[in-house]
């Protein structure tokens, strides 16, 4: 059976960013199962797994449009160190659920000065191009069940 709408489809995966650096991987544990062309999947690696069979390997490179999107200028603030009073300690790395020109976002804390901090609200790989070593290990039909929840029961997926 080919991955197309409304398939399940296992596979394992490895993601490095472009200088290399590991950034995710399924391998050593479970393969992930998704269920096809529900968005379950980032929109360029989806797409290219269409028409593949278990067994196919392939290698993707997602820009970053069809992966986390571009960074947003809109998300990164600058924020008076007053604004944090009643906390002690605050590190690079640290996340705050913050409102920003695009709704509550969470934030991650990028700089620490002695008056403001700098937040970034953008998602860890926005702006970054993904590539994507794919395996597929299975494809099937998905179940009347998986169809009307939108994802995958059973190993991989998700359990109710
Ligand atoms: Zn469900």
């Amino acid at each position: 059976m080919q991955v197309g709408n409304n398939a399940v489809v296992m596979i394992h995966y490895t993601l490095t960013g472009d200088n290399g650096e590991a950034i995710d991987s399924s391998a050593g544990g479970d393969p992930l199962a998704y269920l096809h062309g529900r968005g379950n999947l980032i929109r360029g690696l989806e797409s290219e797994l269409a028409g593949k069979v278990a067994g196919d390997a392939l290698k993707v490179r997602v820009a970053p449009k069809d992966a986390y999107g571009e960074v947003d200028a809109d998300l990164i603030q600058v924020v008076a160190r007053s604004a944090f009073s009643g906390i002690e300690s605050i590190e690079v790395g640290m996340r705050f659920q913050t409102p920003t020109a695009r709704g509550p976002r969470t934030a991650m804390v990028t700089e620490v000065h002695a008056d403001n901090i700098h937040l970034d609200a953008n998602h860890p790989l926005a702006g970054k191009h993904l590539n994507f070593a794919v395996e597929i290990v299975e494809v099937r039909a998905a179940t009347m069940d998986e169809l009307s929840h939108g994802h995958v029961h059973g190993p991989g997926g998700h359990h109710h």
